[in-house]
């Protein structure tokens, strides 16, 4: 930012930078740092609430999906994690194809229409057990395992796959893209400082930022619909989230590529290194989204998981948000086991008291489907069936 420009912003009273951020439905960094330090969070709120209206009408969407933890494995050690296991540990797991293809199975009998891989990241490069279970069918990665049980998936249930294995390079993404309508990888963050000892990714070699830009911007290339996300509350700064929420932006402005911002809130569990570490507050929540909202403008999908926010979970829809992620008839959160969803009826009477319309999505946004280069062949017929003319499922 030059020194006339940042000394402008100084000079501008908020309300009025906020007034105009709402006019242009988008704001540059400087303005970004001075609304999230200055503004009220009520007036925050009614902005990014006029923006979400703007965009997004009086929709909020969510998926109704199964999760399928491919693997509990992983290369990573991130301290706030609590999915992860090493080899003998209890939940240390593999899941076979006959599982995967049982819960799939299970989730379609339940109505849902995608299936989640989520998954270690890499586990092969430094557990034996996990190449060896992999070497038995025929895979050297685990990246090749989570495409062929997305075929399998595909091919034998018509759910739709979504995986989220981690770090991917491009010959990942195009096997992937094959049989996935989208895929996903949070960001979390840009901040290459809680890589240092004692913060949360300084045992984590995936979470390198520039490795997950690099993944996002391979997808984008390749014309994928992504998943990405920030993961708020684990040591990052306000400005180092909003630096990585404009670098979201900035793929998305390339690519066209992002279908959906996560905004994630970091809960403490028991058995995490970061038991002890505080919490975002709600408002910190609240705050976080409604800037996202802001920054990233009325067409992007926002989400924000409600099982996280507990019974304030309604709530996060006063910061513009308007996508409720993932919600499970039949598997659990294994990120979060310990956070139950809200059933889907009492989301729903939540939802519309609040005077909006709640909708199921496929595992690939409405506005993404229409466009010829973001689904294979394959997938494009899977996803035909499920989906009705305004691209929502059926
Ligand atoms: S958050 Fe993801 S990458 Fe980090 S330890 Fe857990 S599973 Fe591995």
């Amino acid at each position: 930012m030059t020194s006339a420009l940042s000394t402008r912003i100084a000079a501008t009273p908020v309300s009025e930078l906020l007034a105009s951020a709402r006019d242009a439905g988008s704001i540059d960094r400087g303005v970004a740092g001075r609304l999230a330090s200055e503004a009220p969070l009520s007036d925050l709120l009614a902005a990014s609430s006029e923006l979400r209206a703007r965009g997004k009408g009086t929709v909020v969407s969510f998926s109704k999906k199964v999760f399928a933890p491919l693997t509990t494995l992983c290369r990573d050690y991130c301290s706030y994690c609590t999915f992860r296991k090493d080899p003998g540990q209890p939940g240390a797991h593999f899941m076979t194809p006959e599982e995967v293809l049982a819960l799939a199975e299970q989730g379609r009998a339940a109505g849902c229409k995608e299936v989640l891989f989520s998954l270690g990241d890499q586990p092969e490069r430094i557990f034996p057990e996990a190449r060896e279970f992999l070497q038995r069918r025929g895979f050297a990665r685990t990246l090749d395992y989570v495409a062929a049980m997305s075929e399998l998936v595909l091919d034998q249930t018509g759910l739709l796959p979504h995986a989220n294995p981690g770090v991917m390079d491009r010959p990942a993404l195009e096997r992937l893209r094959q049989s996935n309508a989208s895929v996903g990888l949070m960001l979390e963050t840009v901040s290459v400082r809680l890589m240092r000892d004692g913060l949360p990714h300084a045992k984590a070699p995936d979470k390198v930022p520039a490795l997950r830009l690099r993944t996002i911007e391979e997808a984008g290339k390749l014309s994928m619909a992504f998943t990405t996300g920030i993961l708020i509350g684990i040591g990052e700064t306000f400005e180092e989230r909003l630096d990585s929420l404009f670098a979201i932006r900035a793929m998305h402005e390339k690519y066209g590529h992002i279908q959906e911002v996560i905004v994630q809130n970091f809960r403490a569990k028991p058995d995490i290194p970061m038991a002890h570490h505080p919490e975002p507050s709600l408002d910190d929540m609240l705050r976080t989204l409604a800037i996202a909202r802001l920054i990233l403008g009325p067409h992007m999908n926002l989400q924000a998981p409600p099982n996280l926010s507990y019974a304030d979970f309604p709530r996060l829809l006063e910061a513009g948000i308007n996508d409720w992620g993932g919600i499970s008839p039949v598997t659990k959160d294994f990120i979060n086991p310990e956070a139950a969803w809200p059933q889907i009826t009492r989301l729903r009477s939540e939802t519309e008291v609040r005077g909006f319309t709640l909708r199921e999505r496929l595992a690939i946004y409405p506005e993404f489907i229409p466009r010829d280069a973001f689904l294979s062949p394959n997938v494009r017929a899977h996803v035909k069936r499920s989906a009705d003319a305004s691209g929502y499922a059926i």
